[in-house]
């Protein structure tokens, strides 16, 4: 189902707006930011509801604070930034419900920003308690969610909140960031231009099952890379040596082959073995789709990179998850860097990274810029690809 977004609000002046934004950033030791990039990606829709005149009520989780309040996870530096960034003040409230929070939302001229304090300080966010989405949407008359990476989450900034404010009557819209992440996600699997290829790597099949059988009925290929690769090829009775196999799955990933009988489903044909699973190991390419003894699989090989690479240059909709290797060791990088160029190398698809260690393995090939799309959300483009719907995003306003 389609979901408002900012841009079909037509008048919000004066109009109190709950915006969940994703500031979870990482902090050093000192409590500095060392990487902005996540409070400069609100700033287009912080614009547009500045520009029409709402009074801006922004609310974020900052790491894991499991329900108590501690000062290393305060969002009090992100509103510095933030106000830094926008060139404007940016009020902290050092709570995110009660009396403070109510007062200081009472005096907001349209224009004003503030930022609420930490809302996994209490337990009741990721419990998703009604009582405590009551209080965070008892100040809003409307809401925006831009945290898509919170998104596959039912807690109360992101579906109880939401979902008071629809119920009087209050609309529930999209962020121009979630907007984006909707419409890529979403019109690759609704409606892809073909041949649409999917390329999952990583370590677990059991973490990618359910994308498997999605994508299954959805793509034209699947490229399987990373030590997900050896469970599948233990089940075809190939060796694997001592690589990362998920042996309590070898009857799953037996079934997840069979159903992708007839279907273009593409297992490594080489790898490349290490002796060890750590930089420094001695390493050669095998000779074939099995792994020696004494051996594991660290990176796929040649001929796999050449012929994952042939069915993603004839691509038009790319969609890959994971990376085909320990691609944080530089021995064992050159699988994932080579797929993340060939993937960035194809003008003619709309290529898409579904987040978390794909989007950092683009970026370390220095390709992310000739990517159509990265994802903010690891985890909620994983859920997105098994075809659910998610909380944070079934709580917006239908179209
Ligand atoms: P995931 O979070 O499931 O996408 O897995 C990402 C992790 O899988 C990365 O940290 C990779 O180092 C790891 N990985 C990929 N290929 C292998 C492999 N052949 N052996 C061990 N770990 C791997």
């Amino acid at each position: 189902m389609a979901k408002f977004s900012i841009n079909d609000l037509k008048d919000f002046r004066n109009q109190r707006v709950l915006v969940r934004v994703d500031y979870n950033v990482p902090l050093d030791e000192n409590g500095a930011i060392t990487d902005d990039k996540r409070i400069k990606a609100t700033v287009p829709t912080l614009d547009h509801l500045v520009k029409g005149g709402a009074k801006v009520i922004l609310c974020s989780h900052l790491d894991r604070p499991k329900g108590k309040r501690d000062p290393k996870q305060s969002l009090r530096p992100v509103a510095q930034r933030l106000a830094e960034i926008l060139g404007r003040p940016v009020a902290f409230v050092d709570d995110c419900i009660g009396d403070k929070v109510d007062k200081t939302i009472s005096i907001m001229q349209p224009g004003d920003i503030v930022l609420l304090e930490n809302l996994r300080f209490y337990a009741e966010e990721e419990k998703n308690d009604p009582a405590f989405a009551a209080k965070l949407a008892q100040n809003a008359d409307l809401y925006v969610n831009d945290a898509f990476g919170s998104a596959h989450r039912a807690h109360a900034s992101t579906e109880g909140a939401p979902r008071i404010i629809q119920k009087r009557g209050g609309n529930c819209v999209a962020g121009l960031l979630m907007e984006k992440e909707l419409a890529y996600l979403g019109g690759a699997l609704s409606s892809p231009a073909r041949p649409f290829v999917c390329i999952l790597g990583g370590a677990k099949v059991s973490d990618k099952i359910a994308v498997i059988e999605h994508l299954l009925t959805q793509a034209d290929a699947i490229l399987i890379g990373g030590a997900m690769a050896y469970t599948f090829l233990k089940t075809q009775g190939f060796g694997v040596g001592k690589s990362l196999v998920e042996n309590d799955k070898l009857d799953l990933a037996k079934s997840l082959l069979d159903k992708a009988k007839g279907k273009k489903f593409l297992l490594p044909s080489d790898h490349i073995q290490a002796t060890k699973p750590e930089a420094g190991a001695t390493t050669r390419v095998t000779d074939g789709p099995s792994i020696e003894d004494g051996w594991c699989g660290v990176d796929i090989g040649p001929q796999t990179i050449a012929r994952y690479n042939k069915e993603i240059a004839a691509a038009r909709t790319i969609v890959w998850n994971g990376p085909m290797g320990i691609f944080e060791i530089p021995e064992y990088s050159k699988g994932t860097f080579e797929v993340a160029k060939a993937v960035a190398a194809n003008k003619a698809a709309t290529s898409i990274i579904g987040g978390g260690d794909s989007a950092k393995a683009v970026k370390k090939a220095g390709v992310d810029k000739q990517i159509t799309f990265v994802s903010t959300g690891g985890g909620a483009s994983l859920e997105f690809l098994e075809g659910k719907e998610l909380p944070g995003v079934a709580a917006l306003s239908d179209k």
